[in-house]
């Protein structure tokens, strides 16, 4: 069996015609990975043994006739802030080294419930904060298609394991941009749920009024299959929408067959296409609007204005957030403790040698913002920002159906490039302010820039709760 490229639906179609098991799928994907993975670093840990037993658990289940679904036995590999009982949940992070999950995320119940096979903890930013892998306390992970350059964060482990055939599928989180931003910069698909789409349950809080676990994978078919797996609502996480759920896979099927976005309006954001995006990106975009256009799809230009603040009022939100979600990992009921002179010493030594230099300015930073005198003055103001960049989605939408937008100002960028983290921050200016609006949006393969060879992608975002019609457009736009 050849597992280059191989989608979750090509896979689930060759269990079902008995033309290899779950268990050779799974040992292909581990010799794969035992082979490559030295050089790419994506996983941070795997329990072989684990996944094995799942897989011959879905053969078992196969050869007896009750297949959970259609995908029991298809391995899908997992973030390392996303709790699998009985294992590691680390978050990249000294501070976490030792904590093993006591439970499974809700989106690891529904995968489970399904009968996918989720393995592995994938590299990451530590903590989720970065958008380059490079804050990783453990490794290195590098972009599979050129050593030298980042594969994106913070779910860069994520992407390069799809990127490099190490699991069909993988789960990332987006709490600004770390799904899409290293999909782009991989070659592959990404999606960020609508706010709420998903449960939270069992992902490690960053910034909890933006994060949303989603999917990486080699396409929008497979996208769906795995949001029809973790979307709904969940009495764990009281942010869940209690919408139904629709059937994100068949979606895309029915996108991919129609090959038309007729019917269909995309809005182009001014403010996405003025600020400093590299020229083959802008070509690419410009690439992507033709093509909409040769599908039937009607271009109207639309105005998202208080995007320029969304970078400036991202950084005080998800800092003030991670700095009271973080406040828990003290060493004394968490993570690992370095014995001080007393609790208060305690907590400063744990604190001090468990966190890394971003992780500490970050909780510096949203500490600051929300102490006494500064509160008003920028946590309070930058919510009421935020509220406004959500209306200029919400006015937008009123004008078309979807909107059509880059995902990166650049191609991945090498290894140390952005050693300022302002410069770091700001390569994040395409998909912050759809956090902080609470839509939806995908990362799109789009082209390639013909100098460096690498992946450039394009972003389509909807409406809240308008997964289906995005993977709908997104297939047809996909289809070759
Ligand atoms: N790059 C952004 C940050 O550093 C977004 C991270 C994310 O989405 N988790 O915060």
């Amino acid at each position: 069996m050849d597992i280059r490229k191989a989608t979750l639906h090509a896979l689930a179609d060759g269990l079902a015609k008995k033309e290899f098991s779950s268990r050779e799928l799974c040992q292909a994907y581990l010799d794969r990975i035992d082979a490559e993975d030295g050089k790419i670093g994506a996983f941070l840990e795997i329990d072989r043994e684990h996944m094995l037993q799942a897989a011959d658990a879905a053969d078992a289940r196969r050869a007896a006739g009750r297949v959970l679904s259609a995908c029991d036995g298809l391995p899908v590999a997992v973030k390392d802030n996303i709790a699998v009982k009985g294992e590691r949940c680390s978050c990249a992070s000294k501070l976490l080294e030792p904590v093993k999950s006591p439970y499974d995320a809700t989106a690891i119940t529904g995968l489970k419930a399904r009968g996918f096979i989720p393995f592995g903890r994938l590299n990451m930013d530590e903590f989720a904060m970065g958008s380059s892998c490079e804050n990783s306390a453990f490794r290195r992970t590098v972009n599979p298609l050129d050593p030298a350059r980042v594969p994106g964060g913070s779910s860069g482990g994520s992407a390069a394991c799809v990127a490099a055939d190490f699991a069909p599928a993988a789960l990332g989180s987006d709490t600004g941009g770390s799904i899409r931003q290293p999909a782009a910069f991989c070659g592959v698909v990404g999606v960020k749920p609508t706010y709420g789409r998903v449960s939270r349950y069992g992902l490690v809080a960053f910034a909890s009024s933006l994060d949303q676990i989603g999917p990486l994978s080699h396409d929008v078919e497979d996208a769906g299959m795995i949001l029809d797996a973790i979307a709904g609502v969940d009495r764990h996480d009281s942010t869940t929408l209690p919408a139904a759920v629709d059937s994100y896979a068949a979606a895309a099927v029915e996108g991919a067959k129609a090959g038309s976005l007729a019917g269909l309006r995309f809005g182009l954001p001014k403010e996405y296409f003025t600020s400093g995006m590299d020229a083959s990106v802008a070509k690419i975009m410009d690439e992507s609007i033709a093509r909409v256009r040769a599908l039937g799809g009607e271009i109207v230009d639309v105005s998202l204005p208080h995007t320029k603040y969304a970078v400036a009022v991202y950084y005080i939100i998800a800092t003030a957030e991670a700095s009271a979600n973080l406040a828990r990992f003290d060493g004394i009921r968490y993570g690992a403790r370095k014995e001080g002179d007393g609790l208060v010493d305690t907590y400063y030594k744990s604190r001090g040698a468990g966190f890394g230099d971003e992780v500490k300015r970050r909780i510096l930073l949203g500490t600051y913002v929300l102490s006494s005198g500064y509160y008003d003055a920028y946590y309070l103001r930058a919510q009421r920002v935020r509220t406004l960049i959500r209306k200029d989605f919400e006015e937008a939408f009123t004008r078309c159906d979807l909107l059509l937008t880059p995902v990166t100002p650049s191609v991945a960028f090498h290894f140390n490039e952005k050693n300022d983290p302002l410069q770091m921050y700001l390569s994040d200016i395409f998909t912050i302010a759809l956090n902080l609006s609470g839509h939806c949006g995908i990362s799109l393969p789009a082209g390639t820039d013909p100098e460096s060879g690498m992946p450039i992608a394009a972003q389509i975002m909807a409406p809240a709760l308008g997964e289906a019609r995005m993977l709908r457009a997104a297939a047809a736009f996909m289809r070759k």
